[in-house]
């Protein structure tokens, strides 16, 4: 059948992993984006959260094209002077100690995952476990998979990765009892605020308590900031609403090149020296290409105010959601922080409300069945706002009446 003298078949190749929507974006600039048919599109969805600067930042452009003429990759036998300019800012900006570079989310959760591993067979602990909550989502490797809670991610992946120890979340209790039944406990592991699970935030004294198990059953507490973090809620990261909160390890992708990607692992002091050399590494991590994209996405977010804009814009448009679906029976709850924005609804939503949010020229996502899910970029002004929820408002009224 095969053959290089006919033309390629029509029929699609790539494989079927997503249930894709039927539009195909072709440009985009600041919080619009538009498809190869010339529709224009408000984008409260920013690649999920990973589009901080919004689409074709003239400053990220033009420094992702200067360094492409200059190089993209040289890989990790030699110095990379752009590794140490974006990690001095990150452990600037965390008051942690050292950065690991890889490629994206699950990345650099694995290498979080071998961080704690290592740190508790340096305690003598053979089989390291952590504790992951309910709920959470850490990525679609094996391991991270099975950090995962969703069962729809592990099913039939099996066999999972063992030392990993599920607890509920916000209940301090359990989780002292889930430490003290399970002597091999090494670290806990959490989203500050859930994403994929349903935008369920943390509770600051949650955190708090957390930390304080950490510290005395001599715990890595260990952060996973891919989503939530990088500005969204209004501070550089969510765990820092929390008084006298400070990670052991944290984790970084999603918005951190604004689209690059590019995924990082911050280690505090406890454990910044843990990895020599062998013991971790990556071709393309950190490669200059992508952090000279992360030097310059911090550069214009510090220069252009943003984490201050995702407080006051977050907070303007979660305001003008619960006032549009202030008494609408099907609508549970408004929730998130800064420029993560939950809308949950009684029924589940998917696919269906995603269409007709694509109809009303608006990209959102739904997760958890009936969470809809608003993550623009951190560029977003208040009229952006008040058109995400003048589109927005009439078709969750509409779906829920039916
Ligand atoms: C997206 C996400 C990941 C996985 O990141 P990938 O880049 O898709 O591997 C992990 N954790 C959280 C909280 C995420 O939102």
């Amino acid at each position: 059948m095969a053959s290089n003298t006919t033309s390629p078949s029509s029929m699609p190749h790539v494989m079927n992993t997503y249930g894709r929507l039927p539009i195909a974006l072709e440009r985009g600039e600041g919080v619009r984006v538009w498809d190869v048919q010339g529709n224009e599109y408000l984008d409260a969805l920013a690649g999920i959260a990973v589009s901080t600067l919004g689409h074709a930042h003239p400053r990220l452009v033009r420094a992702i094209s200067d360094q492409a003429g200059k190089l993209i990759h040289c890989c990790n036998y030699y110095e990379v002077p752009l590794q140490e300019e974006v990690a001095k800012q990150l452990v600037w900006h965390s008051g942690m100690t050292d950065v690991f570079f890889c490629n994206s989310g699950l990345e650099a959760n694995e290498a979080a995952i071998k961080v704690a591993r290592k740190f508790g067979v340096n305690k003598g602990i053979e089989a390291p476990a952590i504790i992951v909550f309910d709920h959470a989502f850490h990525g679609r490797s094996m391991a991270t998979m099975t950090a995962t809670a969703n069962a729809k991610v592990r099913d039939g992946f099996g066999p999972l990765v063992q030392g990993f120890i599920r607890a509920p979340l916000n209940d301090l209790q359990a989780l002292e009892a889930i430490i003290k039944e399970n002597r091999d406990v090494v670290a806990i592991f959490q989203e500050v605020i859930q994403g994929e699970g349903g935008v369920h935030p943390c509770d600051p004294v949650f955190l708090q308590g957390v930390r304080k198990l950490c510290d005395k059953y001599n715990l890595l507490m260990m952060v996973d900031e891919i989503q939530c973090g990088f500005g969204r809620t209004g501070k550089w990261f969510a765990w820092q609403w929390a008084e006298g909160v400070y990670p052991d390890v944290m984790t970084l992708a999603k918005g951190l090149a604004s689209g690059v990607p590019v995924g990082a692992m911050i280690c505090g002091p406890k454990v910044a020296d843990i990895f020599q050399p062998g013991n971790h590494g990556t071709t393309f991590g950190g490669n200059p290409l992508a952090m000279r994209a992360a030097l310059e996405t911090i550069k214009v977010m510090e220069e252009s105010r943003l984490l201050a804009n995702a407080l006051t814009v977050g907070a303007y448009l979660q305001n003008a959601l619960k006032q549009a679906f202030e008494g609408v029976a099907g609508v549970v709850e408004v929730r998130g922080q800064g420029l993560m924005i939950g809308v949950e609804l009684e029924k589940p939503c998917g696919v269906l409300l995603k269409r007709a949010a694509l109809e009303q020229r608006l990209l959102i996502s739904v997760t958890a069945d009936r969470v809809i899910r608003i993550v623009p970029a951190l560029i977003l002004t208040q009229q952006d706002a008040d058109d995400i929820v003048a589109r927005l408002a009439p078709l969750v009224k509409e779906f829920l009446a039916e």
